[in-house]
């Protein structure tokens, strides 16, 4: 099954939506695997962007993702990268559609809300660079007799 990694940023977890964007990929029907709140160090933020070390906007982005704990997660699920970006919406929040996670709760580029992994290859080197495998569980939703 496919995985994705998601995070809460800064300006999310500070305006309290980390419960709303948690409520909409449950809803939507994918399963979370692992999950923590957490300060990303400096060497930390470098590493996760590293692909935009050379756009005018890397010092500033890393010093906003540094600046306070994040939510960060692996969600499960068909299709999920793709799905998850789709529910994002677009990088900058001003073009963003209603009804996806920037559009309804960001306001300008630098701080819009949520990562999200825009590949299998950078969902496996994002997953792997902020979780342990221990932290990530597997489990069926369908084998416990209390749900029906
Ligand atoms: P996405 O997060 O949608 O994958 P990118 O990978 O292109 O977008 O950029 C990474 C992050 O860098 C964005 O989420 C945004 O926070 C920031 N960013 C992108 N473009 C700009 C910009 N022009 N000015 C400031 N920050 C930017
Ligand atoms: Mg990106």
């Amino acid at each position: 099954m496919e995985r994705t990694f998601l995070m809460v940023k800064p300006d999310g977890v500070q305006r309290g939506v980390i419960g709303d964007i948690v409520a909409r990929f449950e809803r939507k029907g994918f399963q979370l695997v692992g999950a923590k709140l957490m300060q990303v160090s400096r060497e930390l933020a470098e590493q996760h962007y590293a692909e935009h070390k050379e756009r005018p906007f890397f010092g500033e982005l890393v010093e906003f993702i540094t600046s306070g704990p994040v939510f960060a997660m692996v969600w499960e699920g068909e299709n999920v990268i793709a799905t998850a970006r789709q529910m994002m919406g677009k990088t900058n929040p001003q073009e963003a559609l209603p009804g996806t996670i920037r559009g309804d709760f960001g306001l300008t580029v630098g701080k819009n809300i949520i990562h999200g992994s825009d590949s299998k290859e950078s969902a496996a080197r994002e997953i792997q660079l902020f979780f342990k495998e221990e932290e990530l569980v597997s489990y069926s939703k369908l084998m416990n007799e209390w749900v029906y």
